[in-house]
C-alpha cells in the first residue's frame, strides 16, 4: 500500500498534504561570485510573521552528522521595507535572528560567503554555485510545513539549475523546508544526461572537466539504477538527479530524497579504479534513497536542524549501505570481482588491524558519529570502530549469516527488500533484528552480541561458510614475491616491527613524525608516542618513516634497536625491540573445495560466475 502511495511521487504527495499556506519566497543572487560572496533575499507571508518570532539557520546538514555552524558564513542580516534597510542585530542565539511581527510579512535578506567545495557545503565562484540548503536558507520558527518558492536571479547568461526539486513559476517549489532542505541546487554550465528506467526519469548532470569517458559514466549509472530498482520493484519518485561535481581532490557523495551530489577527482579515470570508484558511489548514494531517506531510523528525520540527532543505527544506515553498494556495481556489470575483492580485503585487514576494535562496539560508534566521525584525532585509531567500515564488513558477514541460514536462498539484499515491503513508517533495531532471524532462521542475539553491541573479532569463517571463498590470513613476510620469498634476508626484514605507524613524508622535509603507536607494542612500551620525531636509528640519520623503518628492518627480530627522537624539543634516546609483526594480511581467494550451494550463493551476491582457480604455476620448458 504505501509502495503505491509512494510511487504516486512524493512531491505530489506533499503538496497535496497542506494546499492552503502561503509560500515562502527565496531569491538567490549573486553578490560577488569571484569573491564567492552570494545574498538570499527571503520574502515571508503575512501568517509567517502575524507574530513576533525568530528566523533560524540549521546547525547542519542530514546525511553528515556533524554540527558544522553553517551561521558562521552568514552576515548583512537586515530586513527590507519600502527600500530602506534595517540591520537585525541582537541575535537570539548562534543562528536565530529575532524576526517582528508585521502584518503584511516581511522581506529579510542576508549575504553569505560559499568558498568550500564539499558536498555538505556552499561553494560560488565564477564557474558556477553549489548551494546546500541546509547552509543557505533560515525558517521562521514553527514554519517548516510551510511551502517554498526558489528563484535563482542575476547569475551569468547561460547558467542553467539542476536540483531535485521541480520547476514551478519561474523557479522551484518545494512542498516544506523538509524538502528544501533535501535538494541541492547546481547552478551552472553542467552538462546534461538523461534515462529512462522503469518509467521514471534519471538526469545526470556533471560540472567541470575530467578525463574520463562520460558515456561510459551515464550508462554505468543507468545499469547501477536498474539493479537497485530490481531490489525494491520499482523507485519511490518520478525523477532522480545525480549531481556531480569533478574538482581536483574531491571526493565523497551526499544522499537526498530525489537526487545526490557527487564529487570526484577529474584525473582519476586514467585508469579503470577511478570509474570503478564512482561506480561505487553512485551505487551507495542511490541505495540511501530507500536505507536512510525513506526507510530510517526515527530520529532521523523529521529532523531537529538545530544541533544533534542522535542514532544507534549508522552502522545499518551507512555500514551496510556501504557493504551493499559492491553487490549492486558486481550484478550489474560495472565493476569486475577481482577489483571487489580487493577492496573487500583491504578493508578486513584494516579492521582486523585497527587497534581500537575491542573498545568500541558498532553501536556505540554510531551514537557517537557526531564527536567522532567527522573529528578524528591521533588516538582515535586506538580508542573507537567506524560505524562506516566496520559496519561494511559486518553487512557482509550478516549477508553470509543469511545465505548460510538459507542455504543460499536468501542474503543481506533480501532483508533490505522485506523491510521495503512491510515498511511503516521507521527502522528499529528490533526490526532489523526480526527480518535476520526470519530470513536466516537463526536467533539474532548471538550475531548481535558479538558485532553490533559487542566487540568479537571478526569471523572469517562466516564468509567461507556461506560463498565458499578461502579467507587466506598471511602474515606480510608470506606475501613476499617468490624470489624473495626464498631469500631468508628479505623474510627477516619484512618480520621486523615495532609498532610505529608513520604519515605521509613532510614537504618542508620536517623529521618523520610518528602517527600511531600500536597499543602494547615495543615502541609503545618505550614511551614513544604521536609527533615524536625520530632522528636516527642505531646512530643513522633517519629524514622519513620509510628511513626509520628500513634502519629498522636492518636489527634482527628479537634484539633491540637505539631509536633517538625529539619531543617537544628535547633530545631522547631509547631501546626498542624489534619482534616480529604479528599483523595479518587477507587475500580473498576461489577455494577448490567450495560446493554448489556455495558456489550459487556466490551468483547470487554478486550476478557473476563463481571466480576461476587460478593456474598452477607452469613447469619449466625444456630447452
Ligand atoms: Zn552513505
Amino acid at each position: 500500500m504505501l509502495l503505491v502511495c509512494l510511487l504516486g511521487g512524493v512531491h505530489m504527495v506533499a503538496a497535496t498534504k497542506k494546499p492552503s499556506l502561503s509560500p515562502i519566497e527565496a531569491i538567490v543572487r549573486p553578490v560577488d561570485l569571484a569573491q564567492h560572496e552570494f545574498e538570499v533575499e527571503l520574502h515571508l507571508p503575512a501568517e509567517a510573521t502575524a507574530k513576533p518570532g525568530a528566523l533560524a539557520l540549521p546547525a547542519w546538514t542530514p546525511g553528515s552528522y556533524l554540527v558544522r555552524d553553517y551561521a558562521r558564513f552568514i552576515d548583512r542580516v537586515r530586513s527590507v521595507h519600502g527600500g530602506e534597510e534595517t540591520p537585525l542585530t541582537s541575535k537570539l542565539d548562534k543562528q536565530r535572528w529575532p524576526l517582528a511581527a508585521s502584518k503584511s510579512g516581511q522581506v529579510v535578506r542576508y549575504r553569505l560567503y560559499g568558498n568550500e567545495l564539499t558536498v555538505r557545503t556552499n561553494h560560488v565562484d565564477g564557474t558556477h554555485a553549489q548551494i546546500i540548503p541546509a547552509a543557505t536558507f533560515m525558517v521562521p520558527e514553527g514554519q517548516k510545513d510551510r511551502p517554498w518558492r526558489i528563484r535563482f536571479e542575476g547569475f551569468p547568461k547561460g547558467w542553467k539549475v539542476a536540483t531535485g526539486l521541480e520547476e514551478s513559476e519561474g523557479g522551484y517549489a518545494a512542498p516544506d523546508f523538509d524538502t528544501l532542505i533535501d535538494s541541492p541546487f547546481e547552478v551552472g554550465t553542467f552538462r546534461s544526461h538523461t534515462f529512462e528506467e522503469e518509467g521514471a526519469r534519471f538526469e545526470v548532470a556533471c560540472t567541470g572537466d575530467h578525463n574520463g569517458d562520460e558515456k561510459r559514466m551515464v550508462e554505468g549509472c543507468q545499469r547501477i539504477v536498474a539493479e537497485v530498482g530490481k531490489l525494491f520493484g520499482g523507485f519511490p519518485f518520478k525523477r532522480y538527479v545525480f549531481l556531480i561535481t569533478f574538482s581536483p581532490k574531491g571526493g565523497g557523495g551526499l544522499e537526498h530524497l530525489n537526487s545526490t551530489s557527487l564529487l570526484s577527482d577529474p584525473f582519476r579515470f586514467e585508469k579503470a579504479e577511478g570509474y570503478y570508484g564512482l561506480f561505487e558511489l553512485m551505487a551507495h548514494e542511490f541505495f540511501h534513497v530507500w536505507n536512510v531517506k525513506h526507510m530510517h531510523d526515527p530520529v532521523l528525520g523529521p529532523f531537529d536542524y538545530s544541533g544533534e540527532n542522535y542514532s544507534r543505527l549508522l552502522w545499518f544506515h551507512e555500514g551496510f549501505t556501504s557493504y551493499m553498494e559492491h553487490g549492486l556495481v558486481l550484478k550489474a556489470g560495472v565493476v569486475p570481482w577481482a577489483q571487489i575483492a580487493k577492496e573487500l580485503g583491504n578493508q578486513w585487514t584494516q579492521q582486523i588491524q585497527r587497534p581500537g576494535r575491542s573498545e568500541q562496539s558498532l553501536e556505540e560508534s554510531s551514537f557517537d558519529a557526531w564527536i567522532r566521525q567527522y573529528k578524528p584525532h591521533e588516538f582515535t585509531v586506538n580508542s573507537t570502530v567506524g560505524y562506516y567500515d566496520k559496519g561494511e564488513m559486518v553487512g557482509w558477514l550478516m549477508d553470509a549469516a543469511i545465505r548460510a541460514g538459507s542455504k543460499g536462498e536468501k542474503g543481506l539484499p533480501d532483508l533490505f527488500a522485506a523491510l521495503w515491503k512491510r515498511h511503516d513508517g521507521g527502522i528499529t533495531d528490533a526490526k532489523v533484528r526480526k527480518a535476520f532471524e526470519e530470513l536466516s532462521g537463526a536467533a539474532a542475539a548471538p550475531f548481535w552480541d558479538a558485532y553490533i553491541t559487542g566487540r568479537e573479532e571478526l569471523d572469517a569463517s562466516l564468509i567461507e561458510k556461506a560463498f565458499g571463498l578461502k579467507m587466506d590470513l598471511r602474515a606480510p613476510w608470506e606475501l613476499l614475491p617468490p624470489d624473495e620469498l626464498r631469500d631468508a634476508d628479505a623474510v627477516a626484514r619484512a618480520k621486523a616491527w615495532t609498532g610505529l605507524t608513520f604519515g605521509a613524508p613532510s614537504p618542508a622535509g620536517d623529521p618523520a613524525a610518528v602517527l600511531n603507536v600500536q597499543p602494547g607494542s615495543p615502541a609503545f612500551k618505550a614511551g614513544i608516542s604521536y609527533g615524536h620525531e625520530i632522528v636516527a636509528v642505531e646512530g643513522w640519520r633517519t629524514m622519513t618513516g620509510t628511513d626509520v623503518k628500513k634502519r629498522l628492518a636492518d636489527v634482527p627480530v628479537g634484539k633491540s634497536a637505539e631509536i633517538t627522537y625529539v619531543d617537544r624539543g628535547r633530545v631522547q634516546v631509547v631501546k626498542v625491540k624489534v619482534e616480529a609483526s604479528p599483523l595479518r594480511i587477507l587475500r580473498i581467494l576461489p577455494n577448490a573445495l567450495a560446493n554448489a550451494t556455495q558456489k550459487a550463493a556466490f551468483t547470487a551476491w554478486t550476478g557473476q560466475p563463481y571466480p576461476a582457480l587460478p593456474l598452477p604455476p607452469k613447469a619449466e620448458k625444456d630447452k
